[in-house]
């Protein structure tokens, strides 16, 4: 038995086992998929404190590499549940393993936001992905489009226009929720062309992506846009269900939790972009990290 569980590799889960590690606590970290979370996408982190510029790959590596130097071990299985057995926690996983600890963080992140139109899915690797920066290459000399307004949807289309002939943005408004600065810097680059008010509302060809349907929100005209490639990066949904027995959820899927990350079930807590909050950030997920870790320690004496 292990004295934390925590379930989720990326920044924040990463994080909370550095700082358990550190004080002296045992430490198991269910994970999924791969370590390091959604932020191993991104091209280009220039607002963590304290490093310049680090691509998202290098620094969930790096911090991988702290967190195991720590001592904390990885298992790669998919957690289902958590029960109470007494006060021990026991985390099931999709494997059919079980695995019991004193207390347990839960710090799933959340998933890539699809369009939810049909033949999505049926495309992806065929013209559509979530990934510019695990994609890009493949669309060399291409064009392709971006679907979204945030900073990732920037950072893609940025990332994307040094490789690809063209890049089209496409955004359901005609205001960026992604930071000022990138904006500036994309439409500096003579590749891009913006097509705001639209939404993209069908997905052409057989057996790869050859063009999307764009329709303009203010006339309702629909064209086709001609691309190889198709970026959607419209935000993340959590993926919570599994732990209602022992957290309660808001409307969106989020863990309902404070900053002080306890979501009400003693010895339950929960941190990084899988809680309720107002700014999803590297920033705030390593902080969530570090204030669960410690309660959860602090909480075992
Ligand atoms: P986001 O900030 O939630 O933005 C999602 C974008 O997709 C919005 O522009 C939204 O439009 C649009 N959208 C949502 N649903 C849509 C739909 N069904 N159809 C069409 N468009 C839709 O997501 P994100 O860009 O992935 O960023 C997530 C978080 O990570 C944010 O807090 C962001 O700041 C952070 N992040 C930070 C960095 C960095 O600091 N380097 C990099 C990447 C991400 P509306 O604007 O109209 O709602």
């Amino acid at each position: 038995m292990k004295d934390l569980i925590i379930i989720g590799a990326g920044p924040a889960g990463l994080t909370a086992a550095v700082y358990a590690l550190r004080a002296g606590r045992s430490v198991l970290l269910l994970e999924a998929k791969n370590y390091g979370g959604q932020i191993v996408n991104t091209p280009e982190i220039e607002n963590y404190p304290g490093l310049k510029s680090v691509s998202g790959f290098d620094f969930a590596q790096a911090l991988y590499e702290q967190a195991t130097g720590f001592g904390a071990e990885l298992v790669y299985e998919k957690a289902c549940g958590i029960e109470d057995r007494n006060g021990i926690k026991a985390v099931l996983t999709e494997s059919g393993h079980e695995y019991e600890g004193r207390a347990v963080i839960i710090a799933t992140g959340a998933k890539n936001r699809p369009l939810g139109l049909p033949r999505e899915e049926e495309l992806i690797g065929r013209g559509i992905s979530y990934c510019a920066t695990c994609d890009g290459m493949f669309f060399r000399k291409k064009d392709v489009a971006v679907c979204g307004g945030g900073n990732t949807a920037l950072e893609d289309a940025f990332f994307l226009s040094n490789y690809c002939n063209k890049v089209y943005v496409i955004h359901r408004r005609d205001e960026f929720r992604g930071s000022a600065k990138d904006l500036e810097k994309l439409k500096t680059r003579p590749n891009v062309e913006f097509v705001l008010n639209a939404n993209v509302t069908d997905l052409i060809g057989d057996a790869k992506l050859t063009a999307v349907e764009v329709t303009d929100k203010l006339t309702g005209e629909k064209r086709e846009i001609p691309v190889s490639g198709l970026f959607v990066a419209i935000g993340q949904i959590p993926d919570n269900l599994a732990f209602t027995g022992v957290a309660k959820l808001d409307g969106s899927g989020y863990i309902e939790a404070g900053e002080d990350c306890r979501t009400g079930t003693p010895g339950v807590y929960t941190a990084g972009d899988c809680r309720t909050k107002e700014v999803r950030q590297l920033t705030t997920a390593a902080a969530d990290g570090a204030v669960a870790a410690l309660a959860a320690s602090s909480g075992l004496e």
